[in-house]
């Protein structure tokens, strides 16, 4: 449910402060009854809207998951022109933003939609949705300090929540294992600074899961819809 100002707006009526005198003067209906006080929350999806009788055009939710390749920044402009997630998405129309953040080096999965309310809900630290990782780290940490990363881990922000971490594979040539880490916060650079805090550095970070979103089947750089599914359960 949205208030009925911002649905206006959002639909290109106007702005928010003048769909608010629209509102009051009398001139917006919802289910064909008139509505003259602000406030009132509505269904953008169900509700019909009309303003000076006029249906308003609704606004189409867009939700995708997205496989972000490593070298591509998760912002919808760089002003040191760098590539951007944004310009994977030339065929969709409405304007869709990046739910939250995964760092340029970063690859995996990375949901975008145009639903601010969504967005909102997903990275609000209150609702701790759990985001797994494979991070590739330099060498192979002992047992006792992925106990550390399990319980909390002292870093310059404070101490991290819980964790759940486990080997994925031993790569004994290269001096490299790869770690399936799950975080239920999204700091800055979180994931690089608890292995760095162990002294096993991230030499490459991919997000395979958010929430119960798993990247399988989404081909690097490309993305698909959510089905009205998945957005529920996201919720
Ligand atoms: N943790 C990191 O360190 N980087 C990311 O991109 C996401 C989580």
């Amino acid at each position: 449910m949205e208030r009925l100002q911002k649905v206006l707006a959002e639909a290109g009526v106007a702005s928010r402060r003048k769909c608010e005198e629209l509102i009051t003067a009398g001139r917006v209906q919802v289910n064909d009854e008139v509505v003259t006080t602000l406030g009132v929350k509505v269904n953008p999806a169900q509700d019909f809207i009309k303003v000076d009788g006029r249906p308003i055009r609704r606004q189409q939710k867009v939700y995708v998951i997205f496989n972000k390749p490593k070298g591509v920044i998760t912002s919808a402009q760089d002003p040191e022109g760098r590539k951007t997630v944004t310009e994977f998405f030339k065929n969709i129309k409405e304007r869709i933003y990046p739910v939250g953040r995964l760092d340029y080096d970063t690859e995996g999965l990375l949901l975008l939609t145009n639903d601010g309310e969504f967005a909102h809900l997903l990275t609000h630290p209150k609702h701790h949705v759990p985001r797994t990782y494979l991070a590739t780290v330099k060498g192979t940490p002992h047992g006792s300090l992925l106990d550390k990363l399990r319980s909390g881990i002292k870093l310059e922000d404070g101490m991290t929540a819980p964790a759940e971490v486990e080997y994925q594979d031993i790569d004994l040539d290269k001096k490299e294992t790869i770690v399936k880490i799950t975080i239920y916060e999204g700091r800055n650079r979180q994931v690089r600074r608890m292995f760095d805090a162990i002294h096993h550095p991230v030499i490459k970070l991919k997000r395979v899961q958010f929430g119960p979103i798993q990247l399988s089947g989404v081909p690097r750089g490309k993305h698909r819809h959510l089905t009205p599914q998945e957005v529920e359960e996201l919720r």
